[in-house]
């Protein structure tokens, strides 16, 4: 991916919308990869709306289509557990005068559909529901979901489920994708809009992404996210296998060798790379920082978010967790990368952090 990326920087630097051969050959690159992602999620590649992050892509399909439907109706429905690129984007259209309505998870993260339902009426014009949830790993029932919609149009933060779980394209009207969690690069992203829908471009200029997103394509972006998908979908079974049995592996030595853990990843419905975990009688900040020392990196909460405005993760409020669990929470992302030499190694160092912080703090 890198030597693509950097060829297009070094050499092929054309313009895609250069009507010159340089041109040219920049445009066979974002074909290319506007195809090769469209595979991998399940879509026709007309429907790719490539975008600068995951952020965008949500804000494009929220605004996108708050805007466009606003006579037909002004209500908009998500859930309490989404990313802030769709919980902020709803606060700011709530400032504009459309009605939102934040539906509650159950205790293990998932949002039930009959619930959703009801906040749904003729006046929804769209549902949001993430389909993985960043910081516990819940997959949510979106074909439920999409089978109580009403006339509302369905949106779904495919980012976290991306070369993890097949897309359920066929239930989703709109879905957001980022580069970064599929080992792509950094600020890029793509929303997949189902064909004739049509939404108001938040960004107009040029016209580029047939109007839909305006300004000069990231090529080597766009190049090295169309190949992170194609690698991320060739070999997505096995390689989950693997990482769920790393992740197994993990809760079980966190089980076996730490006492006064809870863990916040549901054992059922959850995506194979994300375990969520409360070491109560600690703060969470804390052993990140002592972990961070071994050359192991944890999350508090997600690491894209972890600039919000309040403390605690929104995700383990919804799901009722004491301020206790909260506060002593961990993320563990793992990949295909992982060993279980780097599992012992991390449940060692956990060990041996959180009994230290309880000591010092008089734990119990
Ligand atoms: N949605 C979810 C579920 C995420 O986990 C993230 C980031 O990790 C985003 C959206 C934002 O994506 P980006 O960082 O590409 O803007």
């Amino acid at each position: 991916m890198t030597n693509l990326m950097c060829r297009l920087m070094r050499e092929d630097y054309g313009n895609p919308s250069s009507l010159h051969h340089m041109g040219l050959a920049a445009e066979r690159h974002v074909k290319q990869a506007r195809r090769s992602l469209a595979r991998a999620v399940g879509c026709r590649a007309e429907e790719i709306v490539f975008t600068s992050c995951g952020t965008e892509s949500d804000n494009l399909a929220i605004r996108g289509i708050a805007e466009a439907r606003r006579r037909a109706g002004r209500r908009l429905v998500t859930t309490a557990i989404e990313h802030p690129a769709v919980l902020e984007t709803f606060a700011a259209l709530e400032n504009e005068g459309y009605e939102t309505c934040i539906v509650g998870v159950d205790k293990e993260g998932f949002v039930d559909p009959d619930r959703l339902a009801e906040a749904v009426d003729e006046e929804t014009t769209l549902i949001s529901v993430m389909h993985v949830n960043n910081e516990v790993g819940s997959i949510q029932p979106l074909a439920a979901v999409a089978e109580k919609k009403k006339n509302a149009l369905l949106h779904s933060d495919c980012v976290q489920s991306l070369g993890k779980l097949p897309i359920p394209t066929e239930v989703l009207d709109l879905a957001s994708f980022s580069a970064h969690k599929i080992h792509g690069p950094k600020g890029m992203g793509a929303l997949c809009k189902a064909g004739s829908l049509h939404i108001i471009p938040q960004q107009t200029g040029g016209g580029q992404e047939k109007g839909l997103r305006s300004g000069t394509e990231n090529v080597p972006g766009i190049a090295g996210f169309g190949l992170a998908a194609s690698m991320a979908a060739e070999s997505m079974d096995e390689r989950c296998t693997q990482i769920a049995a790393m992740r197994d592996y993990l809760r079980r030595g966190i089980l076996d060798e730490i006492p006064d853990v809870r863990i916040n990843t549901p054992d059922h419905d959850a995506v194979c790379c994300i375990l969520n975990v409360s070491f109560l009688g600690t703060r969470g900040e804390v052993i990140l920082h002592t972990l961070e020392q071994q050359g192991i990196y944890v999350s508090t909460g997600s690491a894209c978010s972890s600039h919000a405005k309040t403390r605690g993760s929104h995700v383990l409020r919804a799901m009722g967790l004491s301020g206790e669990a909260i506060e002593g929470a961990i993320r563990f992302s793992l990949s295909a990368y992982n060993t279980k030499e780097d599992i012992e190694q991390t449940v060692d160092a956990l060990k041996k952090a959180v009994h230290r912080f309880r000591h010092l703090g008089g734990f119990r």
